[in-house]
């Protein structure tokens, strides 16, 4: 049995049993050689696409090109099933772009998937895109209104169309892909992390807030002199995708940058601003998403400047110092909140123990059908370790709490199997609004948070006690690790209701 989530752009099912229904939608990745082999580009992406396997299992796709014509292969699934090494030596090009997706408009299908490719009078053009546009309504209207059809309801087909269209303003008849960018972030500002394909030349654009990630490397190989000469440009979601592809990090794209990828080298084209703050001068902040540090992003992905095991890190010592208990272990529900687990107990001085292994074997589309074996069910993705908790006072860390299913299995099997006690500590406030940039957070009934206060959730879980960390600790800890110029802030929108745009529109 499913259970629907409702989104601004429909309707989809997910597994009931599944608490972390927090879903990220998308990894994009691209790649321009300098002096690459061909089959080198090809393989670099789909080296690039399995790191960012994470952020969407659904399926996947390839666009490249070898300087005359563009090649795509899309399939359903794993990465590591789609491209075969036949297929990658029929990819191969002198540049390319890639995409991983999880489906937020619900239809899970090979129409949707990723990167979008159209013909328009100046070649085929291939995007992919990780976020949701806000106004992604007005904006079809606007589109649709002009007598330009829409054939779905991506956000990545509405992208390329306003991107194609000539701007009365553009001169010539080449286009002037970098300005036509800018004029697109003019009428949506949030929220896109894309990387759009042209010719030889591919865009990094990441919108002025910059609520998703992206960021650039280099791969680079010894020349015939014995020194290293940049063979390649990648970018890439996150910079874990770069270690895998043998590139090194170079820099964040800017919330608003565009950065233009070509065989001759990388070049800022421009930076959009955000809005002023009604009645003031002052520039909005940007408004990266903080649940990439949460739960979104790997561990040892680097966002502004600090690595996000050691942001979950201080997390959790941060929730130890807000909520400490005495307790015998600290464990983790696996594998997000481990470092976080580790945090506290270290606060603490206390032992950090596993009480649960995870079953990586465990797939989502097997839905149990009842809902007494839907109680039970927690143990087909997770082993217990009943020695290593049997008798104890477990403090059990999780990094949220979405419906409570999870965790209140964990915690009632913890206790039916000899925990003394178990106190559940929340490393990240409780989740109460929906989020319009691009992750699927259930209904506002389906958050538990707005049905039950901690102390109730604790008694309905038979938790000795339940505590989240605050708003206000997630956020200076955060902050706190930034080690980046320029200015930064966070998305907290589905935590405290302050979205980063408005929404009125
Ligand atoms: S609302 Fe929440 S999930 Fe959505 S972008 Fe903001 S912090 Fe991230």
């Amino acid at each position: 049995m499913s259970c629907p989530i409702s989104t601004r752009r429909g309707t989809i099912a997910y597994d009931e049993e599944e608490e972390h229904v927090l879903h990220d939608a998308c990894g994009v990745i691209g790649v321009v050689s300098s002096n690459l082999q061909e089959t080198e580009v090809s393989s670099l992406l789909c080296l690039g696409m399995v790191a960012l396997q994470h952020r969407g299992q659904e399926s996947a796709g390839m666009a490249t090109t070898n300087g005359t014509s563009l090649n795509k292969h899309k399939g359903m699934g794993m990465v590591s099933n789609i491209f075969s090494e036949e297929e990658l030596k029929r990819l191969a090009g002198v540049a390319g772009i890639g995409h991983t997706r999880y489906s937020t408009s619900g239809v899970s299908e090979l129409v949707n998937c990723q990167p979008f490719i159209v013909d328009s009078v100046h070649g085929r053009i291939a995007l992919a895109h990780n976020g949701e546009l806000v106004n992604a309504g007005k904006l079809r209207q606007d589109v649709m209104s002009r007598g330009v059809g829409l054939t779905s309801q991506s956000d990545s087909e509405l992208i390329l169309q306003l991107l194609t269209v000539k701007p009365d303003k553009e001169e010539g008849s080449k286009p002037d892909w970098p300005a036509r960018i800018c004029h697109f972030m003019s009428l949506s500002q949030t929220s896109y992390s894309f990387v759009i394909m042209v010719g030889e030349e591919v865009y990094a654009v990441r919108d002025p807030f910059g609520n998703r990630p992206l960021c650039l490397g280099q791969v680079c190989a010894p020349g015939e002199d014995g020194e290293d000469s940049v063979s390649g440009w990648v970018v890439a979601s996150e910079s874990c995708a770069f270690l895998s592809m043998g590139a090194s990090y170079l820099r964040e794209v800017l919330p608003g940058e565009i950065v233009c990828l070509r065989r001759s080298g990388m070049k800022t084209e421009c930076i959009v601003d955000r809005p002023c703050i009604p009645g003031s001068n002052d520039r909005k902040p940007p408004a990266f998403c903080i649940f990439e540090y949460v739960y979104f992003s790997r561990a040892d992905t680097v966002h502004e400047g600090q690595q996000v095991y050691s942001a979950r890190f201080r997390c959790g010592r941060r929730l130890a110092i807000e909520a400490p208990v005495e307790a015998d272990i600290v464990s983790t529900v696996p594998e997000s909140a481990t470092p976080a687990a580790m945090g506290f107990a270290d606060q603490l001085g206390l032992n950090y123990v596993e009480v649960l292994t995870k079953n990586r074997y465990v797939g989502r589309t097997f839905i149990l059908p009842s809902m007494r074996l839907r109680r039970t069910g927690v143990t087909k993705k997770f082993g217990l370790l009943q020695e290593n908790f049997r008798g104890k006072r477990v403090v059990l860390v999780d990094d949220s709490i979405v419906r409570g299913t999870t965790i209140g299995n964990i915690v009632r099997l913890l206790k039916s199997k000899g925990a003394k006690e178990v106190h559940v500590r929340v490393a990240s406030p409780p989740l109460k609004y929906p989020c319009f940039m691009g992750i699927n957070i259930p209904t506002h009934n389906e958050l538990i948070a707005n049905s039950k206060n901690a102390d109730q959730l604790a008694e309905s879980l038979g938790a000795d006690s339940l505590v989240y960390l605050s708003i206000d600790g997630l956020k200076t800890t955060i902050q706190s690790g930034v080690r980046k110029e320029g200015a930064s802030g966070h998305c907290m929108a589905c935590l405290n209701e302050d979205y980063p745009v408005s929404l009125d529109f």
